[in-house]
């Protein structure tokens, strides 16, 4: 382990990756990230890098995805410094000590619960929005007090790269650190102790994480996907429910882990939807979605080739788009009908701009649908009627939930954003990231009054002692 190099600081030195992790315990240890002022010193430092460097952001972001500018404001730039703000807010109440109630024996004791810093976390990123899914977790992470370690993904290159250089020009170079590689370089990483993993990325790779993890009894918290479902049903404005579909569906061309994956109403629904969505489409992108700025690429040739083949394994129907171009990684916003339970698109995170619509009799057949299958990352449900979005809410789980609309809810701080079960372990934003890396160390501060009260605990345990 620690053969290959670690940009540090922008400059030419290169550390290997165990340099890098003792260097940043000794800081840990030195204590120099305890105080309210150094963590917000150095959110004060992101929010510059950020500001500062707006435009190649940008940039990055085009390069890697084609992302458009106001994909990328909202999604990757707004969403962090939104984070930023709110952490830097609230962040005095955050550390405050957590007094407790006390019990007759404790009275005369402090009793509260102290946030503290978990010390060298690492923070593993995904692809699909390469800024916000390493930056959000960071925030909490240096706000509760931590060393960090980012791992962006490789596979959004550019990204990556200007991560490695901006970092270290911004924030404390003892104290944080990008570390940069694929599969290979991350599983040596690995090897080394953390006191924290934040992985977000896909179900598979998780679990070799949690090997890892294992090894050092690392606690890990996992972001991962699956498939969202859209649950159509009653009454329900078709127009205003076809546009915020495919906003969320085909926002960054499907690839979100909260992009509803599949669509489930009724037969008569269907049929009122789908004029609806090739407006809405239209609407959007044109009637040639290549040429519309507005709408993203397949991050790489092994996603787009993926999700060619998906379609093509498809016995369902093309209602809509199902055009490509593999040299601009192009894969048109695409509808597909008739699909059965049992299709290729159907077992696995789609993870694109393919929308598979599924017809059901009943609500209760579509909860059945659900309840059947892992829990998601997020559950949808679009209708007029609130007896049906209650319903849908009671019977079901997910990881998050929001009615009428798609993807927003993880906009705001306030909520936690996580998975339950096969979706993911814990949460972040806002509070919740704080509480994910600080460890709630229970305290219960004594003196030495009232001995003799204590003699009523002490051997030798009379019957006298028993009875009081
Ligand atoms: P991925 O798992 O391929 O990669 C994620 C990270 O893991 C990258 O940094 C990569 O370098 C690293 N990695 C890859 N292989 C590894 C290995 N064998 N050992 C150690 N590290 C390895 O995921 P992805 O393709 O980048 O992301 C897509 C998945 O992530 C989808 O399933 C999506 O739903 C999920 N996702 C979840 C969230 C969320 O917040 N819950 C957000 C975005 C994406």
């Amino acid at each position: 382990n620690g053969s290959f190099d670690v940009i540090r600081g922008g400059s030419e030195r290169m550390d290997t990756q165990s340099q890098v992790v003792d260097r940043l315990r000794s800081a840990f240890h030195s204590g120099v990230t305890i105080p309210e002022q150094f963590r917000r010193s150095q959110l004060t430092k992101l929010m510059s890098m950020i500001k500062d460097n707006e435009e190649q952001i940008l940039k990055a972001l085009h390069k890697d995805l084609a992302k458009p500018k106001f994909e990328a404001v909202l999604s990757e730039i707004d969403i962090v410094i939104n984070e930023l703000h709110h952490a830097m807010t609230n962040l005095k109440t955050w550390m405050q000590l957590e007094y407790v109630s006390k019990t007759l024996a404790t009275k005369l004791d402090d009793c509260f619960v102290r946030r503290e810093p978990l010390g060298v976390v690492l923070i593993i990123g995904p692809w699909n929005y390469p800024l916000q899914l390493l930056l959000i977790p960071m925030v909490g992470a240096i706000a509760a007090g931590n060393c960090v370690i980012i791992k962006p993904s490789e596979v959004s290159a550019a990204t990556d790269c200007l991560m490695a250089e901006l970092i270290p020009k911004y924030l404390s170079q003892d104290c944080y650190a990008v570390v940069r590689g694929g599969a290979e370089e991350t599983k040596a990483l690995l090897e080394n102790h953390f006191d924290h993993i934040f992985y977000t990325g896909s179900q598979t790779v998780a679990r070799s994480i949690l090997q890892a993890a294992s090894v050092h009894l690392t606690p890990v918290t996992l972001e991962l996907g699956g498939k969202c479902p859209c649950i159509i049903h009653g009454r329900v404005s078709i127009a205003a429910a076809a546009y915020r579909l495919a906003w969320a569906k085909f926002f960054n061309a499907g690839q979100s882990c909260v992009a509803p994956d599949y669509v489930l109403c009724s037969p008569a629904t269907r049929d009122a939807l789908l004029p609806a969505l090739c407006k809405v489409l239209e609407d959007f992108y044109s009637k040639e979605p290549q040429t519309c700025p507005d709408y993203s690429r397949i991050v790489s040739p092994r996603h787009w080739t993926r999700l060619i083949e998906l379609l093509k394994r498809s016995k369902g129907k093309v209602a809509m788009g199902g055009q490509s171009d593999q040299e601009d990684k192009y894969i048109a916003p695409t509808v597909v009908v008739d699909v059965a339970e049992d299709d290729a698109l159907m077992k696995e995170e789609i993870f694109g701009p393919i929308l598979p619509i599924l017809t059901v009799e009943s609500l209760e057949e579509s909860i059945k649908f659900v309840n059947r299958r892992e829990k998601p990352l997020a559950l949808y449900v679009f209708s007029d009627e609130s007896s049906v979005v209650d319903t849908v809410l009671k019977n079901t789980s997910s990881g998050g939930f929001c009615s009428n609309d798609g993807i927003i809810h993880m906009t705001l701080p306030g909520l936690p954003f996580g998975g339950v079960g096969a979706s993911g372990w814990g949460s972040y934003h806002g509070r919740w990231g704080f509480e994910t890396f600080s460890h709630r160390r229970a305290c219960m501060l004594r003196g030495w009054a009232l001995e003799r009260l204590n003699g009523l605990r002490y051997p030798p345990y009379t019957e006298t002692k028993l009875s009081w």
